[in-house]
């Protein structure tokens, strides 16, 4: 492994792991008399089908409060009490309640700390608001590890477009190649998107569910957690 790249949420954080239980919470300080289930139910429909649509995706997902206050908006319209202000209250409540509760899985920092002690260039790459990634990075103190770190908001590029992966690559000093490894949980933009620069395309499935039976990503390797790759790594260095 010359050089290992990695994506930040769901990856080295946990970052959906508090989502619903933090918009019920959001909910149910700030939406007064409003049925809270019929609510959650209706905020679970407005945020699946909000980021369903990857144009929007892209769009968006470079300033998560806005993404936040119209999926709550679409929320209270399809409840049947439509009102902005109450939107933008849920969608602060929400921010603010899912910073208090994001950490780091586990095994994260022992991990990095060996690899960097192992002196492996370290890269991160992730996609998403620039505000919202730093300051994850700043509040996870991870910035110490890395080499490189580039972020969609701040570079105006965003997996798995080539040149992200590149830009981490280059600011590492290390060529595109095989013994490059992108480590993520998103098969298109950590594994196929890598893939396709050449590098070993490596598959987060944290929760052990396996490839999906639509899948038509071949993960070069499929790992559980960030051991897995350090393990890897202690085999195949001499
Ligand atoms: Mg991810």
């Amino acid at each position: 492994m010359k050089a290992l790249l990695l994506d930040l949420d769901d990856t080295l954080l946990d970052y959906s792991g508090g989502a619903e239980h933090c918009w019920t919470e959001a909910c149910r300080a700030v939406a007064g008399t409003l049925d809270l289930v019929r609510l959650v139910e209706a905020l679970t429909v407005s945020r699946r089908s909000f980021w369903d649509d990857p144009e929007r995706q892209r769009r968006e997902r470079v300033n998560m409060l806005r993404a936040w206050t119209q999926i709550a908006a679409r929320a209270l319209e399809a409840y049947g009490a439509p009102a902005p202000g109450l939107a933008a209250a849920i969608a602060a409540e929400f921010s603010a309640r899912r910073r208090a509760v994001m950490a780091l899985f586990p095994e994260a920092l022992a991990c990095l700390g060996v690899l960097r002690a192992a002196g492996v260039p370290l890269g991160l790459v992730t996609n998403g608001d620039a505000t919202e990634q730093r300051w994850k990075i700043e509040r996870c103190a991870l910035a110490p590890f890395f080499g490189a770190i580039v972020i969609e908001g701040e570079v105006g590029a965003g997996k798995p477009d080539a040149i992200v992966y590149r830009t981490a690559l280059k600011a590492l000093g290390v060529a595109p190649g095989p013994d490059v490894w992108m480590v993520g949980d998103h098969l298109e933009f950590d594994v196929a998107g890598a893939q396709r620069l050449g590098l070993h395309g490596v598959w987060m499935d944290r929760a052990g569910a396996g490839l999906p039976a639509e899948a038509t990503v071949r993960p070069d390797r499929i790992v559980r957690a960030l051991d897995e790759v350090v393990r890897a790594f202690a085999t195949i260095s001499p």
